[in-house]
């Protein structure tokens, strides 16, 4: 479903993705560990195009996003992206959150949008929460409802970039708990993570960058448990 090839990008001097090569397939889970710095949220943001790769590839359900005449709003419609930051409207209801990217970007009537809302509300668990502003939820709470927002577009695919990472620790669980439950419905997945119980039981596998590069992949427990690579192992080392 995606697929990088060959990419690299650069701002100015500084190369910070120096050949990725990557493959997620139709429900595959995929978890992108690794030091900061080392081109993560970069490798996201090239996939759906959010920066403009400098060289290579990248393809998501067969088409090629990085060609020069492809239409980028197409594209982003396909994939749906969650950051640390919930970027919530902080002026909009839970619901209107939702319905508004929906009635622009995909022309949907009110009433489709509103459906789609009460839908996706209802899969993080949250319809309770349909009428009331971000502020009054939890960060937990708030980027279940991020999650719900970018699946009521429809994606093909979801990216994640450190999800949990803003969150108290209790809240955590709740958000990791819909991103299983994605999985488990076949949802395909990039997922970029420092929570290796998450990446050890939910991912198909596991990918290591360092410096801009794919240093290792393969079966979770394989590149967690008994990493290939000195690098691997050190950055794992800190972890723990
Ligand atoms: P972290 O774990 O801290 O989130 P990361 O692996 O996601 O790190 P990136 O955010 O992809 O790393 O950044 C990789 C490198 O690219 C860093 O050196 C960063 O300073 C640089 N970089 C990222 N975005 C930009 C930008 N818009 N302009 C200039 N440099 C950038
Ligand atoms: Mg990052």
């Amino acid at each position: 479903e995606i697929e990088v090839r060959g990419l690299h990008k650069s701002f100015g001097d500084n190369e910070v993705l120096r050949g990725i090569d990557l493959e997620v397939g139709s429900g595959e889970v995929v978890c992108v560990i690794g030091p900061s710095g080392s081109g993560k949220s970069t490798l996201l943001r090239c996939v759906n195009l959010l920066e403009e790769p400098t060289r290579g590839q990248v393809f998501v359900g067969g088409t090629e996003v990085t060609h020069p005449d492809v239409d980028i709003d197409a594209v982003r419609r396909r994939i749906g992206m969650v950051f640390q930051q919930f970027n919530l409207f902080p002026h909009l209801s839970v619901t209107d959150n939702l319905t508004l990217p929906q009635r622009r970007v995909l022309g949907r009537d009110k009433a489709a949008a509103a459906k789609a809302a009460a839908e996706n509300l209802r899969r993080v668990g949250l319809s309770e929460k349909a009428d009331a502003y971000p502020a009054s939820l939890s960060g937990g709470q708030q980027q279940r409802v991020a999650i719900a927002r970018a699946l009521a577009m429809g994606p093909q695919v979801m990216l994640f970039d450190e999800p949990t990472s803003a969150l108290d620790p209790e809240l955590v669980g709740d958000v990791l708990a819909v991103m299983r439950m994605l999985a488990d419905e076949g949802m395909t997945m990039m997922v970029v993570t420092h929570e290796m119980s998450f990446a050890r039981e939910v991912a198909d596998r596991v990918v290591f960058m360092d410096g801009g590069v794919v240093v290792e992949q393969g079966d979770p427990a394989r590149v967690i448990g008994n990493p290939a690579h000195e690098r691997t192992r050190h950055f794992l080392s800190r972890l723990l």
